[in-house]
């Protein structure tokens, strides 16, 4: 698996226990996902043609509960990604302290080519492939890019249909609509849980939100949810973009209008009064915080010399490679890592899973001051780790994480 995202993934790891030592047979078993499945999936095009579509689950770890993660649907994505994400997501859960282990599936596939139609065929063969393994008490799927809470409805049906026996089928995924059992909420929970990681990173920084500009690589569900409340606070977006190009406006964004203009156009380009810009350029903008809310690998060993923000907030999963966290380490930037920064999409899932089981209806203030005192205790865990390790604050994360996943490994041998 040379210079794979897997490969990266545990470099990451490898940096982490060099800081604390930890028990070896525990190390080992984080380094392989527990299982990894593989689908072909038979979908009745439009036009009468049968194709077979690539899945994947990864059930990475569950020592600390059923596995846990989101299903992407995009056509690059393959086992390497999808078991990196899994890798993430068992750290990404440990970190925040929930009943989860790691978990990730993909389709290979673009939703844009495909019809509703076709994509809830695809939904549904993916589900009822994975049905034996898939459950409440064993691995509960949600969003994740090109998949929405539309998806999840379709999976929580399935299931249903698979397995009628279970006494709580909805619990089975998260991120479900409203109607079907989802969380007040959910939806926008990655970026608000993004935000007040920030806010409680920002009682140490200090940075003035009217001197603070913001930069969001990523306009899809995640960008433009943390776009709107850095907007909403005062600080000004000078830039987003999405897989087609970006915008930058030096004076700031508005960004409901953006939103409104994506909506109607399917882009964020051609937004009237902004300068077009390319993904690469948005990175090496000149701003307080950079926001990377797309996919993996973009802030490189090649650009992370040139980039100016501050301070990085990755909401994406894994937008930062190894090498360029050892040169944003060296120019003093702060990178807020993924397993902590984008964990309150989670977070709520969680919250769901709980209010699907217990026959619960939980009101959008309980969720987001459960939601604020899960961050902030995650935060300020971290926060001390890095403070008592003198490390990165990746690093502090990963030990975090990692000290809750040995503990589940010993628990786990009794
Ligand atoms: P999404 O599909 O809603 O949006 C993805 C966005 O990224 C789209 O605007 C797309 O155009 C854009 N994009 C794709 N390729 C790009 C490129 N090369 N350059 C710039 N933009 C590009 O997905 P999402 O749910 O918003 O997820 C975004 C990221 O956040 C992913 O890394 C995902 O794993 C992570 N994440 C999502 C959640 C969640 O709850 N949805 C939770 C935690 C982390």
């Amino acid at each position: 698996m040379s210079g794979s995202l897997f490969e990266s993934a545990l470099s990451q790891l490898d940096r982490a226990v060099h800081v604390q030592s930890f028990d070896a047979a525990f190390l080992q078993s984080l380094r392989q996902p527990n299982r990894e499945i593989r689908l072909s999936i038979p979908v009745v095009l439009d036009s009468g043609q049968t194709r077979f579509f690539r899945g994947y689950r990864v059930q990475y770890n569950n020592m600390c509960g059923p596995y846990k993660g989101g299903i992407r649907y995009h056509p690059a994505t393959d086992m390497d990604e999808v078991r990196s994400l899994a890798f993430w997501m068992t750290l990404k859960c440990a970190v925040m302290g929930l009943p989860f282990g790691g978990g990730k599936g993909g389709i290979e596939a673009d939703p844009k080519a495909l019809s509703v139609r076709e994509i809830e065929q695809l939904t549904r063969g993916w589900t009822r492939g994975l049905s034996d393994v898939i459950g409440p008490e064993k691995d509960v799927p949600a969003p994740d890019v090109g998949s929405t809470p539309r998806e999840m409805d379709w999976i929580a049906d399935e299931y249903h249909v698979c397995v009628p026996e279970d006494l709580h089928p909805r619990a089975v995924v998260t991120g479900k609509s409203l109607a079907w059992g989802g969380s007040l909420g959910r939806s926008t929970a990655t970026g608000d849980g993004g935000y007040i990681l920030f806010e409680k990173l920002n009682a140490y920084l200090q940075m003035e939100p009217e001197l603070c500009t913001v930069a969001v690589q990523g306009f899809g569900n995640v960008g433009q949810q943390i776009a709107e409340r850095f907007h909403r606070h005062g600080y000004t977006v000078v830039a987003v973009s999405d897989s087609r190009g970006g915008i930058h406006h030096a004076a700031g964004l508005d960004i409901k209008a953006v939103i409104e203009h994506k909506e109607a156009t399917g882009t964020v380009r051609g937004f009237p009064g902004a300068k077009e810009i390319t993904n690469a350029e948005l990175l090496e903008l000149e701003c307080g915080l950079l926001v990377p809310a797309a996919l993996e690998n973009q802030i490189t060993g090649e650009n992370a010399s040139r980039l100016k923000a501050k301070v990085v907030l990755e909401l994406a999963n894994g937008p930062t490679t190894p090498e360029a966290d050892e040169i944003l380490l060296k120019k003093r930037v702060v990178v807020v890592p993924d397993i902590l920064a984008n964990a309150g999409g989670v977070t709520v899932s969680f919250f769901e899973w709980e209010q699907n089981r217990r026959g619960e209806a939980w009101s959008e203030e309980v969720v987001h001051s459960c939601l604020r005192e899960t961050m902030e205790n995650a935060f300020q865990a971290v926060w001390e780790c890095k403070k008592e390790r003198d490390c990165d604050f990746r690093t502090a994360a990963f030990l975090v994480a990692l000290t809750r996943l040995e503990s589940g490994f010993h628990r786990a041998k009794l």
